[in-house]
């Protein structure tokens, strides 16, 4: 029988390195596609460690169920998918992969970001949750600049956090500076920036 994973974390939590990895390991001697949405690197799985590999472009449309079935019928098996930037997919694209793990005993290796910068649940990432096999929290943490464990992706405008607008953004050029820092909850709900922030404030 196959299983549905969902691991979860904040940015820079080593996701991707870990999807990359587990790909790595299993494609040695099993059969499976690597997946991807909105990757920073188009149609790759890229780490923020500079590690960059082709992927499934997973786009709205996309269902897994025929992907994976073509897979079988071309190369005459699929044992695993490993599917990064889940928290993009769609609740549809989410029950076609619980239909792939049942139907077609595949293992599903699924990773994604728990909440965006509003501090709501993705909802890729939700219907994981609700109906994921085996529910993984990743374990490197990174930190606030407080030093605390970060738990919430905050997003600038210009240095200063946000908690409203799309929740994914299309950079037409024109709009302020956007970038995101992790913050533990506290920090998140303060909106504060750290003492190293404040310093390139006042320089810039
Ligand atoms: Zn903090």
């Amino acid at each position: 029988m196959g299983r549905l994973r969902f691991s979860f974390g904040t940015m820079s939590s080593g996701k991707s390195t870990l999807a990359l990895q587990i790909h790595h390991n299993l494609s040695a001697t099993n059969m499976g596609l690597l997946c991807s949405m909105h990757d920073r690197a188009g149609a790759h799985v890229s780490s923020a460690l500079g590690v960059s590999t082709p992927a499934v472009e997973v786009h709205p449309d996309l269902n897994f169920v025929s992907l994976a079935r073509n897979h079988q019928a071309a190369h005459g098996a699929l044992d695993y998918l490993v599917c990064d930037e889940a928290q993009f997919y769609t609740d549809p694209q989410v029950e076609q992969l619980a239909e792939v793990v049942d139907e077609l005993d595949v293992d599903v290796y699924a990773f994604g970001l728990l909440t965006d910068f509003r501090g709501k649940l993705f909802p890729g990432s939700a219907r994981l949750l609700e109906i994921a096999d085996e529910r993984m929290e990743l374990q490197v943490q990174a930190r606030c600049w407080c030093g605390e464990a970060a738990t919430h992706n905050a997003r600038l405008h210009d240095g200063i956090q946000v908690y409203d607008g799309d929740v994914v953004l299309i950079d037409d050029g024109s709009a302020a500076q956007v970038t995101y820092e992790l913050r533990c909850r506290s920090h998140w709900i303060s909106g504060e920036s750290g003492p190293v922030a404040d310093r390139f404030k006042a320089a810039g």
